[in-house]
């Protein structure tokens, strides 16, 4: 990597990775971007880290430093040469404000699963990792309230508030009714979750939906079991109230209900937790599932519940055989869609056809271009269809106002 003083601006070749790194593409290429003036780490910086932190907490050995460069999906690669890996709120803040002292712009890091090119630095930016900010301060039996530092992992604390008889809100594999059934077209998913809606009223916890395209990639992919026969959609419905009795005759007269009505083809219906983590296994592992094809493009939005799956099937028709799978899968409740695009490995052409004809779609359809995975790195340049000028404005304001020099993270979320 060139090295460079302070001030100067030159442009950084940052890669993108197909899944088994054969091919490797410059961002600035695909994005057209370059480094911003940041100042660049110095052996004297280096010494001031290790100073603030033990030395077995900076890192700046290449193998140690590649993980944190790698996103989960391997979209995107950056080029940082040092990790720095705080305990506490002081050792952050010595940190950040020496790094903004010399304008060295930082990337935060917490368990790089991000799916937006958040979590990884674009350039040279130094990874802080959170990783080892994990203490839980306290726990509230009373209030149900946890105070925990940034770096503790969800699932760890899920285990905490067990041992407690609490749970996580967060938990998505959560405790209660789960059901799994099969429907012929969306629009009865639609149906579906109008009448669940009316039956199950306040235990209904979660209705999710994945077409077949998206089941079988974990089934043929992952060898995960289907627990019904092969069906256009699939529907996994989760109840989890205050009374066991109340809420399992509720929720067998709303199925009752609509396998009578047709609208429900085919289900099963369980309150053993190992078939409950079963079948939320399968919805959970899409995402990895269709990352074994080869490449994909991950699209995360939010559309209007009638317009919900519309765009599916117009990549399908777009992209024609170019695509390995394109599917859909999401919660229905907040009009949160996952589209995911697969082909064998990256190709640009593929990108020019899905961006930004997709969020052009979605902006016509009154939609927003993020559901739940944030803007990151690759959707700044499109967050104006979903975000007028002032809003925009407005956020970069207090962006200006938090972090004058602009060195936190980068690049992302806000186009300049
Ligand atoms: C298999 C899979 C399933 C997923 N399912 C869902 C889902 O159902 N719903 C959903 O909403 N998302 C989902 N996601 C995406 C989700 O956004 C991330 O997994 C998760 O929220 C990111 O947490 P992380 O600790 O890995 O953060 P990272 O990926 O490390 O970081 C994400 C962003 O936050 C910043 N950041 C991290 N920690 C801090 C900090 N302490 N201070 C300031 N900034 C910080 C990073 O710089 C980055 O911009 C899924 C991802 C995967 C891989």
């Amino acid at each position: 990597m060139t090295v460079m003083g302070a001030g100067e601006s030159a442009k950084y070749s940052c890669a993108r990775l197909n899944d088994i790194c054969e091919v490797v593409l410059d961002l600035d290429e695909k994005y057209n971007i370059e480094r911003k003036k940041f100042g660049v780490v110095t052996p004297t910086d280096i010494n001031y880290f290790k100073s603030v932190l033990s030395e077995d907490r900076v890192l700046t050995d290449e193998s140690e430093v590649m993980p944190f460069n790698i996103d989960w999906i391997k979209n995107c690669r950056g080029q940082s040469q040092v990790v720095l890996k705080p305990k506490t709120v002081e050792e952050v803040s010595q940190i950040l404000t020496h790094c903004n002292a010399k304008k060295l712009a930082v990337c935060p890091q917490g368990g790089n699963t991000g799916l937006v090119g958040g979590s990884v630095p674009v350039f040279d930016e130094i990874v802080l990792s959170l990783a080892l900010m994990n203490k839980i301060i306290s726990l509230d039996e009373i209030s149900g309230s946890l105070v925990c530092e940034a770096g503790c992992i969800l699932e760890n604390l899920e285990q905490h508030a067990k041992e407690h008889n609490l749970i996580m809100p967060l938990d998505l594999g959560a405790k209660g009714t789960c059901h799994i059934g099969g429907v012929n077209n969306f629009e009865d998913i639609l149906k579906l979750y109008r009448s669940a809606k009316l039956s199950l009223g306040e235990i209904l916890s979660a209705f999710e939906m994945a077409d077949a395209a998206a089941i079988d990639a974990c089934v043929s992919s992952l060898k995960l079991t289907n627990p019904i026969s092969s069906y256009p959609f699939y529907v996994l419905i989760e109840t989890h109230g205050s009374n066991e009795t109340h809420d399992s005759e509720k929720l067998g007269g709303f199925l009752e209900q609509e396998m009578a009505s047709g609208l429900i083809l085919d289900g099963t219906v369980s309150s053993d937790p190992n078939k409950i983590h079963a079948m939320w296994t399968l919805r959970e592992s899409i995402s990895t599932a269709v990352l074994l094809d080869g490449y994909v493009f991950k699209y995360d939005v939010s559309l209007p519940l009638k317009d919900y799956y519309k765009l599916v099937p117009k990549l399908k028709q777009r992209l024609g055989p170019t695509a390995r799978r394109v599917c859909g899968y999401g919660h229905i409740g907040d009009g949160n869609i996952h589209i995911n695009v697969s082909i064998p490995a990256y190709d640009k052409r593929t990108l020019e056809m899905l961006e930004p004809f997709i969020y052009e779609e979605v902006a016509k359809l009154d939609g927003s271009i993020s559901a739940e995975h944030g803007i990151g790195f690759r959707k700044p340049h499109y967050i104006h269809y979903s975000k007028d000028a002032t809003s925009l404005q407005l956020m970069k304001d207090i962006k200006q106002l938090m972090d004058p020099n602009g060195i936190l993270n980068p690049y992302k979320v806000l186009p300049d």
